[in-house]
């Protein structure tokens, strides 16, 4: 409403109607009059398809791309495998042209995107716009991620770790979560996790904040790809716990699979799960000690299992948190399960362009 624009920003009514006005004649927004709370008011909004923003998430095992116009509506949207270990070079070019079949099937303008932004499964040192950890990411290590993503789409790109990314999916896409700190951890054949505290995100000074994965849970543990000992992603490795179901099964098994086994009743695939529950719920434990945290949300398409994963991993977080912290806490799946990290790439992309609602803090 127009009005409520003038009271949040504290600009005049007037300033308001000639801004308005200006935006209207330029084509980004539209108004109407509509009746609210029995009185007649400028309703605003922005134009469908006036312009958009392409997200962009890039899993270990899958691309998705979505086209998304200023007023949250997803226009189109497109995902593919990946193989593992697929080349990064591989996954740009992939990403151009699911780009270019996304314009072709949604008659999108590429003119009409204005930004784009791209999460990729690593933590990312937000000032050297690269891969701060190479080990964990090896494939995107020294590659400046912006221009390359820019030169594979066409348009000028933000980049964050997914994991950061779906948290921001969860926190902000309409309707926006009325909570001022949560924890999301993402579950898939890597453990990632993001955390938003009094409405901002928490990266960390060098970008690794919330890397669930690699919280030590047994300090003389299984020794784990990032060099230490007894992080979660070590003691439950989803490649290892995937392994043992596909000797079970007698067939490579995937993480949509593992969770069809569990819910059609195989034994295996639910003690897998409730172990990795388990485990996830020691450390999502530290994290509700450190932070206290009002929500947190589980994603990535593991947690679509939910409750033979969820009711161990919150057994455990009872247990391990201090009683204070865990009375009010609230932890369930998250709203918009595989979608949470492309939803978070185009509000990255739209508050990268400054062109965005009041409602979105800034990432
Ligand atoms: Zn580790």
């Amino acid at each position: 409403m127009q009005a409520e624009i003038a009271r949040r920003t504290g600009l005049s009514p007037a300033t308001v109607t000639n801004l308005v006005r200006e935006l209207v004649d330029e084509g980004v927004i539209g108004s109407e009059d509509r009746v609210h709370q029995g009185r007649k008011a400028k309703w605003i909004s922005p134009r469908a398809g006036a312009e958009c923003v392409l997200g962009i998430d890039v899993g270990r095992s899958h691309v998705r791309i979505a086209l998304v116009d200023l007023g949250f509506n997803v226009l189109g949207e497109l995902q593919q495998r990946l193989a593992r270990n697929t080349p990064s070079a591989d996954i740009l070019a992939l990403v151009g042209e699911m780009l270019e079949e996304l314009l072709a099937t949604t008659g999108v303008e590429r003119a009409s995107i204005v930004r784009a932004g791209a999460g990729i499964p690593g933590p990312i040192d937000q000032k050297r716009h690269r891969i701060g950890t190479p080990s964990l990411l090896p494939e995107w290590a020294g590659i400046d991620l912006p221009a390359a993503f820019e030169a594979a789409t066409g348009v000028p790109t933000s980049v964050d770790n997914d994991s950061n990314l779906g948290a921001l999916g969860e926190y902000a896409w309409p309707p926006a979560l009325d909570v001022d700190s949560l924890f999301r951890v993402r579950l898939t054949t890597g453990i990632g996790g993001g955390l938003v505290i009094n409405g901002k995100p928490w990266r960390g000074v060098d970008g690794t904040a919330a890397e669930i994965g690699h919280h030590s849970i047994d300090e003389s543990g299984a020794l784990c790809r990032c060099g230490n000992r007894g992080c979660v992603e070590a003691i439950a490795s989803v490649p290892g716990f995937l392994e043992v179901l596909g000797r079970a099964v007698g067939h490579e098994v995937d993480p949509d699979e593992w969770v069809q086994l569990a819910q059609q009743g195989n034994t295996t695939a639910g003690r897998l799960l409730e172990d990795l529950g388990r485990h996830v719920g020691v450390a999502v434990a530290n994290i509700v000690n450190l932070v206290n945290p009002s929500r947190i949300l589980i994603g990535g398409p593991i947690s679509a299992v939910g409750d033979i994963l969820l009711a161990p991993l919150r057994a455990e977080v009872r247990q391990r948190a201090v009683p204070a912290a865990t009375r009010g806490i609230r932890i369930e799946l998250g709203r918009w399960g595989d979608l949470a990290e492309v939803y978070g790439a185009a509000i990255m992309a739209m508050q990268a362009q400054d062109s965005v609602t009041y409602s979105i803090p800034k990432w």
